[in-house]
């Protein structure tokens, strides 16, 4: 009987600190990776360039770990419902393995394809958790339901003991020659750039390099130092002061436990409570990560809409030059303009950003955070959807977030957090000269802004915000 392990990659790119890979390997000398380029998911119409580029990277990376490690990493090109158990019956493969995902299309998928294994006769890894410390059904209250909100999930989930990094792949064999050609016939195809399936990211370097070993160089780098001064350094987004590390998080170029095994090392080189405050702080952004996948997964109808039952029907407001002008970083108020431009040029926005400028849209603006969250998607290396949903329903105040309407002012926002005016100035070369009280209040009189091409600001802060509170208030008592 054949011992081929198949092991299919999705958001676990990387060869080391892999559960699924690890117990492939465990349970047989030959274990061959694959990774399909879903068609379901690159002809949306919410794929970023940059978020494409750096997984065609990651996947580079991972094909030279295979060839280190003595296999292959096949690329597949399609549906993986048909793909993955046509090329294991091909094979004649025993097994195929994966790591499990929250997201709903996941769910639907990977249960698809388990069918098809099951009548094909090919084994598979029941349920296996990789990219999260604590599987969702692991982490209950106390009336064994699953948590809506995050300060008791901290409590319960930062308890809990942590597993350690698992071993990695080595020395497995790969396919015969002769297997290879079988592969190639059942679709098995070269790696193709990010440009070959019509992603064009020319912008320039990405903010984090992609593959494992530059996952984990960045890893090294932030836990040495940033670490330390993260609490005071993580809301200026002119810093330097946070891991930038979610993009390999998304795609899983690093491990969950080296990274939870990394904070435990710096915690124990910690040197005075400032730090070790710090170090607890990075670790509650990592359990934020987790708090909504775990979300994702118990409650999907979160992809589809707002959690709480006053968001539901909210009289949005739709304003397509509003929406462009946001989109484009074009709104007059320079912090929320700032960050657009950050967005997209840069495939990557601080989060202090995407919570000033996701509280702008929904709450000046009064647009549908669907409409944001989808142009996230559109633009963000890291997007994903737990953590991008999340992120936006808490800004909505549409989500599990316990306080009910949070409401920032830009101008505040810019004058605590960017005080210098340098994230501004940075984005908006046009505004460099304007001296930075004005900057940062955004009140820069009409004849400047006409003098430097910069557009007065799009509605009033201040009446806008009464709006969407009355909205709110009508629609609680509904
Ligand atoms: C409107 C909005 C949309 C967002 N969309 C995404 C998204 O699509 N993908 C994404 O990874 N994060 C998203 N976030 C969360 C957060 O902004 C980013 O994770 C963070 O900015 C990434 O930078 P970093 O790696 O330097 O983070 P660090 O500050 O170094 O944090 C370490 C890691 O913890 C996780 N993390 C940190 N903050 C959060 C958070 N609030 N929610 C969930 N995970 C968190 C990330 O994996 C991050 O890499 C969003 C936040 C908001 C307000």
């Amino acid at each position: 009987m054949s011992e081929l392990i198949l092991f299919w990659h999705r958001r676990d790119l990387r060869i080391s600190d892999n559960t699924g890979l690890a117990a492939a390997r465990r349970q047989s000398p030959q274990v061959v990776g694959v990774f399909c380029l879903d068609r379901n998911i690159l002809e949306r119409d919410d794929v970023a360039p940059a978020r494409v580029t750096y997984m065609i990277g990651c996947l580079q990376a991972l094909q030279e770990r295979y060839a280190q490690a003595g296999s292959q990493l096949l690329i597949l090109h399609g549906d993986p419902v048909q793909a993955i158990p046509e090329l294991a019956a091909a094979l004649n493969a025993k097994a195929v393995f994966w790591n499990w995902d929250v997201e709903p299309y996941s769910q639907i998928r990977d249960r698809t394809i388990i069918d098809a294994l099951k009548e094909k006769g090919i084994e598979f890894l029941e349920e296996n958790w990789d990219q999260i410390l604590h599987s969702p059904t692991e982490i209950r209250t106390g009336g064994n339901a699953p948590y809506t909100v995050y300060s008791p999930f901290w409590k319960n989930w930062s308890s809990k003991p942590k597993a350690k990094p698992v071993e990695n792949l080595e020395a497995a064999e790969g396919l015969t020659a002769a297997e290879q050609e079988i592969a190639k016939k059942t679709g098995a195809i070269a790696l193709p750039t990010a440009k070959d399936l019509g992603f064009i990211w020319e912008v320039g370097d990405l903010v984090i390099q992609p593959g494992e070993a530059a996952a984990q160089e960045r890893l090294a780098e932030f836990t040495d130092k940033a670490i330390t001064e993260y609490q005071e350094q993580r809301n200026f987004p002119a810093a330097d002061g946070t891991s930038q590390l979610s993009a390999a998080l998304k795609f899983g170029a690093i491990g969950i436990r080296t990274i939870w095994q990394a904070t435990v090392e710096a915690q124990e080189n910690s040197r005075s409570e400032e730090t070790a405050a710090s170090i607890r702080t990075w670790q509650q952004e990592l359990a934020w990560r987790e708090f909504y996948q775990h979300a994702m997964y118990h409650f999907p109808a979160l992809a589809e809409g707002a959690y709480r039952e006053a968001f539901k029907n909210f009289p949005w407001e739709t304003n397509d030059e509003h929406f462009q002008a946001w989109c484009e970083g074009r709104t007059g108020y320079p912090i929320v303009d700032a960050a657009m431009r950050q967005l997209n040029e840069s495939g990557w926005m601080h989060n202090r950003c995407r919570m000033i400028v996701a509280s702008f849209l929904t709450k000046d603006l009064l647009i549908s955070p669907q409409l944001g969250e989808k142009y996230f998607m559109q633009k963000l290396i890291d997007a994903d959807l737990s953590a991008n949903n999340g992120g936006w329903q808490w800004s909505a105040s549409s989500g599990m977030d316990p306080k009910p309407v949070r409401i920032f002012n830009p101008a505040s926002q810019a004058q605590k957090f960017d005080p210098d005016g340098e994230y501004i100035r940075r984005w908006l070369p046009e505004l460099r000269s304007i001296d930075t009280e004005y900057l940062v209040t955004g009140k820069i009189t009409p004849l400047e802004r006409r003098a430097v091409g910069y557009p007065e600001p799009i509605v009033d802060h201040k009446i806008r915000q009464q709006q969407f509170k009355q909205r709110y208030q009508e629609q609680k008592s509904l």
